[in-house]
């Protein structure tokens, strides 16, 4: 049997914290994966120097991870062409908004037997309809897509402090695979067939995330936090049986991809963050992105807006108070404190 050939698209926060698992375990299974692990980087300089060049001498991601030793077996490479040639396993983990044109890249570079995950947060929403960053992968690329997602903020994952993570994967025999790949002591990994709910859950709980950081930039305290997380997670499985009906199970809420995830995202992810800051600075949102953030990316604001371009163009805005309150305060200048009155 050929070895597995893995490449990551993808190096910010998550897609470092990422490569350390998957870069430990090619080395530890040996007889599944080749052991080097090529990484897509997005080239830029970092103190004069390429962020490759970096990683490829530190092993440490100092601009997306720092502090944070990257196994060996980890090869940056600033060419996407480069990174995928004949790679049969793609672990696809960039900012929603980068998918579409990096696929572009990648066409007729793939192993032709290449299968791929999507660790991606966020849904390819337009005014026509929703597709989900698996579909939007296999429509260019060909190749069946898994997804990978759960209660995971990056610097707690790559510092080995215990978490879950949950698998969707429609067949079973390239889920045990994926599970082989992403598992270890510190990161457990359930599979399930549910890859629709999976990536529903990943991208919808960024927008509650936004409304929970808007609660905290109020002052107001756990009760509200959780009134907000419990009406999201409402909203959230009404979105799924809306919109996909059986193609997304309830059970799926209740994996660490569900409501795990919406509660450590509401307590201690990015767009909390920036949403608060929203609310004590008035600064605007990408104002705040970018000085807090040092080059990561927010989802969840860009996620409400396109969630709010769906919804309206079915006029449908009014049947899920909070991600439009969420969407009325960061683009139509609403009161902050409708995050409680409007919902
Ligand atoms: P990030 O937000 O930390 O970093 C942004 C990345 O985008 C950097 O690698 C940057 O080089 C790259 N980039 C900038 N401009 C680009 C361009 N024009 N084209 C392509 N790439 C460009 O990234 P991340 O945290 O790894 O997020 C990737 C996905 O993982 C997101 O969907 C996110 O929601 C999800 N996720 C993040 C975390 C987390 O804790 N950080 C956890 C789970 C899932
Ligand atoms: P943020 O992007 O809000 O940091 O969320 C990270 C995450 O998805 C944790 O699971």
């Amino acid at each position: 049997m050929s070895l597995e050939k893995v490449c990551i698209i993808g190096s910010g926060n998550w897609g470092s914290a990422i490569a350390k698992i998957v870069g430990t375990n090619t080395q530890q299974h040996p007889t599944l994966f080749e052991t080097t692990v090529r990484q897509w980087v997005f080239e830029e300089k970092v103190n004069g120097e390429n962020l490759t060049d970096i990683i490829n001498r530190e092993h440490e991601n100092v601009k997306y991870l720092q502090g944070i030793k990257l196994p060996e077996s980890i090869v940056a490479v600033p060419s996407v062409v480069d990174a995928c040639k004949d790679a049969t396993l793609v672990v696809f983990v960039v900012p929603h908004q980068f998918v579409r044109g990096v696929c572009e890249q990648m066409k007729g570079h793939l192993a032709p037997n290449a299968r791929a995950i999507s660790l991606i947060k966020g849904l390819e929403i337009t005014s026509s309809g929703i597709r989900l960053f698996s579909e939007e992968i296999e429509r260019i690329l060909n190749i069946p897509c898994a997804a990978l997602s759960g209660a995971n903020i990056a610097d707690e994952v790559a510092k080995e402090k215990f978490c879950e993570s949950t698998i969707g994967c429609a067949n079973v025999q390239d889920g045990q695979l994926w599970h082989h790949l992403f598992d270890t002591a510190y990161f457990r990994i359930n599979v399930i067939q549910d890859h629709v709910g999976v990536q529903l859950c990943g991208a919808l709980k960024n927008v509650v995330a936004v409304g929970a950081g808007f609660t905290d930039g109020l002052g107001y305290g756990s009760n509200t936090k959780a009134a907000i997380i419990r009406r999201g997670l409402m909203e959230m499985r009404k979105f799924g049986q809306m919109f996909f009906g059986d193609m997304v199970q309830t059970e799926t809420f209740f994996e660490s991809c569900g409501a795990a995830d919406l509660i450590t995202t509401c307590s201690g992810g990015r767009n909390r963050k920036v949403a608060e800051a929203f609310v004590t600075t008035g600064k605007p949102i990408d104002v705040l992105e970018k000085e807090l953030l040092n080059g990561q990316k927010l989802q969840g604001t860009l996620s409400a807006a396109e969630v709010h371009e769906f919804l309206s163009a079915r006029k449908m805005t009014a049947e899920f108070p909070l991600f439009n309150t969420v969407y009325r305060i960061v683009y139509e200048n609403a009161p902050v404190e409708s995050i409680v009155r409007d919902i």
